[in-house]
């Protein structure tokens, strides 16, 4: 999509230190976090193919759905804004109507409609019934689920795959990618990597079964790893001793991360490398997913 003129591909940089050397392991970072300034990471992957069947079938309105901090809908609304598409944001929490995080004030900036809504009703986004009425309700307008996770959205994840093999000249042992709804693991197992996924949420047993429903069970299940113990507390949730790790990956590798997902994943994914999880010789490519407008000021 130069719809939105990214950065394709994006680049790939190789991050060696005194663990990967001394596990033997070949560690690299795709750098999707530089794919676009407003739409980044894998937002803009997973948005790609919506966003161009909305444009093919004459749409001029998207709704989709998200939370306060939701970086989805932070990139849906920038995109619809350059895009020339009308936004309509459905927001978990009716509280939040009151006081708009920094996320839901650029939404509203990027003329995104926010329309707020009860914990419970918000239970609802994924039932037919549900999105029939809020599809009644606005004016039939393009449905974009949460997190941009749809089976377009893995399409567009999927494209990531061969650009990285073609960039390293080979298919890596491993992706790394950290994990909200999935869509994201299940785009690169629809592409037939094998994938790491670590949960940035407490209890992300679940995300299993997400992701094999996302694939209709078509991968084979064995080409996923599932990670749930780096969540640091659940969603949004960090300690002390994550941020100083997210600084320190900043001075050795000159890479920001943000502490709701990215942060998580590489801590977790070094934590394994140094306890000789992988093979010598495996190579590993994390992506970073971007979301760095939701960093903290650290
Ligand atoms: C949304 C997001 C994720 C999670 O992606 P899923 O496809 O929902 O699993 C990971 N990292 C960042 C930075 C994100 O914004």
């Amino acid at each position: 999509m130069d719809l939105i003129s990214a950065m394709l591909p994006t680049p790939i940089q190789r991050l060696s230190n005194f663990i990967t050397e001394s596990a033997g392991v070949e560690l690299y970072m795709k750098r999707d976090d530089l794919i676009h300034p407003t739409v980044s990471g894998n937002k803009w992957r997973k948005l790609k193919y919506n966003l161009l069947e909305a444009q093919t079938q004459g749409y001029h309105r998207i709704i989709t759905f998200g939370g306060a901090f939701s970086n989805h809908l932070y990139a849906t609304a920038a995109a619809g804004k350059v895009l020339g598409f009308e936004t309509v944001g459905i927001v978990r929490g009716e509280e939040l109507s009151e006081k708009l995080s920094p996320t839901l004030t650029f939404c509203k900036e990027q003329g995104m409609q926010l329309h707020f809504v009860s914990r419970s009703e918000y239970r609802l986004r994924n039932s037919d019934d549900y999105l029939q009425e809020i599809a009644a309700t606005f004016g039939q307008p393009f449905i974009i689920p949460e997190g941009g996770t749809s089976a377009l959205a893995l399409k567009g994840v999927a494209e990531m795959v061969p650009e990285v093999n073609l960039q390293l000249n080979r298919a890596p042992g491993y992706f790394a990618v950290a994990a909200g709804t999935g869509g994201t693991a299940a785009g690169l197992l629809s592409a037939g990597a094998n994938v790491l996924a670590f949960s940035a949420l407490k209890g992300g047993e679940f995300l299993k079964q997400d992701i094999n429903n996302l694939l209709n069970d078509y991968h084979s299940p064995g080409r996923l790893q599932l990670l749930t113990d780096y969540h640091f507390g659940g969603y949004a949730k960090w300690n002390q001793e994550l941020i100083e790790f997210m600084n320190g990956v900043q001075q050795e590798f000159g890479i920001r991360l943000e502490q709701v997902y990215t942060a998580k994943m590489v801590f977790g994914l070094f934590d394994l490398i140094n306890k000789g999880h992988f093979q010598k010789g495996t190579t590993i490519v994390a992506v970073h997913t971007g979301g760095l407008q939701g960093l903290l000021n650290a």
